[in-house]
C-alpha cells in the first residue's frame, strides 16, 4: 500500500507538472526536494521509496547522522544558516550549499574546499523581502557577493535561492519569486567566468506552485510531504 508521505509527493509532482506546463516548461525542469528538518528516519525512507532522490537539510548535526545511515545514492544540500565555523562540516557531507550569504562564509568555505580537493557547487541566499529576521543577502549587494565568489577557485555558483515572507495568500508572494528570477537573469547577463546562475531554488509547501509559474527549478518541501513539524522549542 502506498503510504501518507508518497500520496502526498504523488499530488505535489502532478502540481508542479500542472504549473510547469502552463508556463511552456518541460515539468524535468523543476527538481522536488524533501526537506527533512526534524523528520523521522522511517517517513524520510518512504519520501526515498516514492523516489524523492534529493534532500535539503538545515542543520549540521542533524545531517551528520542521517547522510551515512539514508544518504546512498541521494543528492544532499544544505539549505539552513550556516555559522562560518561549521564550514569545514559540510565539505564532506553536501553535494550542494544553497545558503551562502556572506563573503566571510564563502571564503571559509573555499579553503576547506580546497584543502579537501573538492568544488562545491553553492547557491547565494537573497532575502527578497528584505526581513531582517531572515538570513541572505539583500538583493542589492547580490551581484557583488556572487562577483566575489566567482573567485574562489573551489566554489561553483550555480545559482540564487530565497525564502520569500510568508503570506497567507501564496500569490502575495510571487513579486518576491518573479525578483529572484529577475536577478538571476541579469547576473547571467554579466557571463562572469565560472558562473553558471542555471538553477533557483524558490517555493515551499504554500507557494510553490507559484514558485513554478515564476521559474523554480528546485522546490524546498517539507510540511506538505510529511505533514506539520513538531513546535520549535528554543
Ligand atoms: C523548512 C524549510 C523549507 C520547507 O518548508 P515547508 O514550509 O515545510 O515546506 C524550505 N526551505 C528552507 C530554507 C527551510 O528552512
Amino acid at each position: 500500500m502506498e503510504s501518507l508521505v508518497e500520496k502526498n509527493i504523488i499530488r505535489i509532482r502532478e502540481d508542479m507538472a500542472a504549473a510547469a506546463l502552463r508556463r511552456g516548461r518541460d515539468p524535468s525542469s523543476v527538481r522536488l526536494m524533501a526537506v527533512t528538518k526534524t523528520v523521522d528516519d522511517e517517513r524520510i525512507r518512504e519520501a526515498i521509496a516514492a523516489g524523492v532522490c534529493l534532500i535539503g537539510e538545515n542543520y549540521v548535526q542533524e545531517a551528520q547522522r542521517k547522510i551515512p545511515l539514508l544518504g546512498e545514492g541521494l543528492e544532499w544540500h544544505m539549505i539552513g544558516h550556516l555559522q562560518t565555523n561549521k564550514s569545514k562540516y559540510v565539505v564532506r557531507l553536501f553535494h550542494m550549499i544553497q545558503s551562502i550569504d556572506r563573503i566571510e562564509l564563502a571564503r571559509e568555505l573555499d579553503k576547506r574546499c580546497g584543502a579537501a580537493g573538492v568544488v562545491m557547487p553553492i547557491l547565494v541566499e537573497v532575502n527578497t523581502g528584505d526581513e531582517s529576521s531572515k538570513s541572505g543577502i539583500s538583493p542589492g549587494e547580490a551581484v557583488t557577493l556572487v562577483e566575489t565568489v566567482s573567485a574562489f577557485k573551489n566554489l561553483s555558483v550555480e545559482g540564487l535561492m530565497t525564502m520569500p515572507p510568508w503570506f497567507s495568500d501564496p500569490e502575495e508572494a510571487r513579486p518576491f519569486f518573479r525578483k529572484l528570477r529577475e536577478l538571476r537573469d541579469r547576473i547571467a547577463e554579466r557571463d562572469i567566468p565560472g558562473v553558471q546562475m542555471t538553477e533557483l531554488s524558490m517555493g515551499m509547501s504554500d507557494d510553490f506552485v507559484v514558485a513554478v509559474e515564476e521559474g523554480a527549478t528546485i522546490v524546498r518541501i517539507g510540511r506538505a510531504i510529511f505533514g506539520q513539524r513538531p513546535p520549535k522549542i528554543s
